[in-house]
């Protein structure tokens, strides 16, 4: 029970003591009461050195015996330059959220811990966070610990910045310790959170120019979350920034970030793929260059971070062969002008469907979209910005990054089941209409939205700019795959009997899973080894991202801004870890 005198402070503070007593102690008894029975445990790293959540009182008290004794957490404190302990409301439930730091035997972390009022009691945790911030006595290369560059500014002679940075990047005679394949915004951060401790980093990406993954995409392209929400990490975008950054502009500041956080960056650089020697603990990768010469690499790590451009997803519909024009996957389709005044049928209703068929629609084609099965639509703006309400809430980027961290899945998932009936609401009218034309449409599983659909599968889902208000409209057409009784040389016979023409039939299919990828880069026994990457495993967290995989020396990372900006670093100190002995 609450003393009325009580602050949400007093309150975090003498939790935090009596949870740090009771772990310090080996005392359960007193354990037990500092949880809810259906209460969270999530640890990143700091006890456990994995990414993992633990669900339900008596299994945390379990697991926090058991890895509580080697990294003896201590030194629980609420500090005073972080967001101080409030009263908020998360998945419809009132908590104090605390931030708290802590240290270990290996580091220093931070945490959250959401406390819950009892009605005769004290309140009791909800949900706990314990994360990695840095390991001791490695940590990061920032501030005053930068190299000064003093004796060539101050005797004249030897290599200056320029050729220092020259030699970084060349890898003459030398090799990476890491291997990042892929610089979108996954491959970067990785990269500079890595590079920020120390470890001899390279990115390679097969584009020309550092941001061409952004700069080849459609002509109209603006991120669909807002500016602040999409930082990537140590550097925030300029604070006169649009709200919605503009593809071209992303893309130089791509540009700019591995110049400003000094990434070693090979561009036109295809990695080919190779195999891992157990008893060296290397790979021997190959890599083709712009030239078409191939150098051979023995990288300790890979991180994979080659988003889903890996592998396109091409259904085989066996009567497209009857079909006269030309077939295109999304992804060899580049603009609409060569399509003015013809008939496109673009089969796919997730992102990718919808921002062509609007691309064709708008450089004069006549679209009609086939939806091979429902599809979640929800409006760019407000709706799909509700889940980073927090971000507005008033702490700082980092904070909110920590707090994002700190939601465990059935929490978020609740979360997410509301979120997604406020944007129902929100966008009825849309929805409505929609449906009056005879477009499907879901809510994810369960109800619980296009974040799900995004964790669990990657897709099924639209961020509406413009292109369900053009279907309600009759501008773009609507048809069910379902429907379509076989293609026919000038467009789909329906079943109905009518033909809808065509000259073009875009594929808007996505992409295989990585674990395709896994597969032609390294061989199916590496593939079998690591098995499925991205959804969600039994323990709550998604399968092989961001953490160590069942491969020696085989990472991932993949997902929003949002999500490689706050993973990033717990990969880097993870891959740390690693390489100073701490992790095998
Ligand atoms: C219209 C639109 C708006 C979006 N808005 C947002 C937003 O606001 N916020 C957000 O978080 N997300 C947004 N996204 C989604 C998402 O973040 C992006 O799709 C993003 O590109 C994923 O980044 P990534 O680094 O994982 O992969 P990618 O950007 O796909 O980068 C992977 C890189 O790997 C390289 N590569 C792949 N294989 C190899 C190989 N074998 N050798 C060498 N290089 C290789 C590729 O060339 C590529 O450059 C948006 C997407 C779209 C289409």
């Amino acid at each position: 029970m609450l003393a009325p005198t009580e602050t949400n402070l007093t309150i975090t503070e003498r939790w935090l003591a009596q949870f740090e007593r009771a772990l310090g102690e080996g005392d359960d008894a007193l354990l037990q009461t500092l949880f809810h029975a259906d209460s969270h445990w999530r640890d990143v790293l700091a006890l456990t050195w994995r990414i993992i959540t633990v669900n339900g009182a008596g299994a945390i008290l379990r697991e926090l015996r058991k890895h509580g004794e080697e990294a003896r957490p201590r030194s629980f404190k609420v500090p005073s330059h972080r967001a101080s302990p409030r009263t908020v409301t998360r998945a419809g439930t009132e908590s104090i959220e605390a931030i708290f730091t802590f240290e270990t035997t290996e580091g220093r972390g931070s945490g959250v811990v959401r406390l819950r009022p009892e009605p005769d009691d004290a309140p009791k945790a909800w949900t706990l966070l314990t994360a990695l911030d840095e390991i001791k006595g490695h940590e990061e290369e920032l501030g005053r610990s930068l190299p000064q560059g003093k004796p060539y500014s101050r005797d004249f002679h030897g290599p200056n910045w320029l050729d220092n940075r020259q030699a970084a990047t060349g890898y003459t005679g030398r090799d990476p310790a890491v291997l990042v394949v892929g610089g979108g915004q996954a491959g970067l951060s990785a990269a500079a959170c890595l590079t920020q401790l120390g470890i001899d980093t390279l990115i390679v990406d097969r584009e020309k120019r550092i941001g061409d993954n952004w700069r080849k995409r459609y002509h109209a392209l603006v991120l669909h979350n807002q500016v602040h929400v999409n930082h990537l990490p140590y550097m925030r975008f300029p604070p006169n920034w649009p709200a919605y950054i503009p593809k071209d502009k992303i893309a130089g500041w791509f540009e700019a970030y591995a110049e400003s956080m000094e990434l070693n960056y090979w561009t036109a650089t295809e990695f080919e793929g190779g195999s891992y020697d157990q008893k060296s603990g290397r790979w021997s990768v190959v890599l083709q260059r712009a030239d078409g010469s191939k150098r051979e690499m023995h990288p300790r790590h890979i991180v994979l971070a080659t988003g889903v451009s890996g592998i396109p997803n091409v259904p085989d519909i066996p009567t497209l062969r009857n079909f006269s024009g030309k077939v295109l996957h999304s992804s060899q389709y580049d603009e609409g002008d060569a399509w003015k005044g013809k008939n496109v049928l673009v089969i796919g209703s997730g992102n990718s469907g919808h921002d062509i068929a609007q691309d064709l629609y708008s450089s004069g084609a006549k679209v009609t979209l086939v939806q091979r099965s429902s599809t979640l639509i929800v409006n760019v703006e407000p709706s799909a910005q509700l889940p980073y309400a927090l971000y507005d809430e008033g702490p700082s980027l980092e904070d909110c990054d920590l707090i994002t961290a700190s939601i465990p899945l059935a929490v978020a998932k609740r979360s997410h089941i509301l979120l997604t009936q406020q944007a129902k609401d929100l966008d009825k009218d849309l929805l409505d209409g929609l449906e009056r034309k005879g477009f499907k449409l879901d809510f994810g599983e369960d109800g619980t939205g296009w974040q799900f659909k995004y964790l669990t599968r990657g897709g099924g889902y639209y961020f509406n700019v413009g292109c369900s208000d053009l279907i309600v409209k009759g501008e773009i057409g609507v048809a069910q795959f379902s429907d379509i009784a076989s293609f026919v040389a000038d467009g789909a016979q329906m079943r109905s009997g009518r033909t809808i023409p065509a000259d073009l039939v875009v594929l808007a299919t996505g992409y295989k899973g990585q674990e395709h990828l896994v597969g032609k880069l390294f061989g199916d026994e590496v593939a079998t080894r690591v098995g499925p990457i991205w959804g969600f495993d039994d323990g709550d967290e998604l399968r092989n991202m961001f953490t160590r995989t069942p491969q020696p020396g085989l990472w991932f990372i993949a997902g929003s801004f949002a999500q490689c900006r706050i993973y990033s670093k717990y990969l880097a100190l993870e891959i740390k870890a690693s390489e100073i002995g701490l992790v095998r």
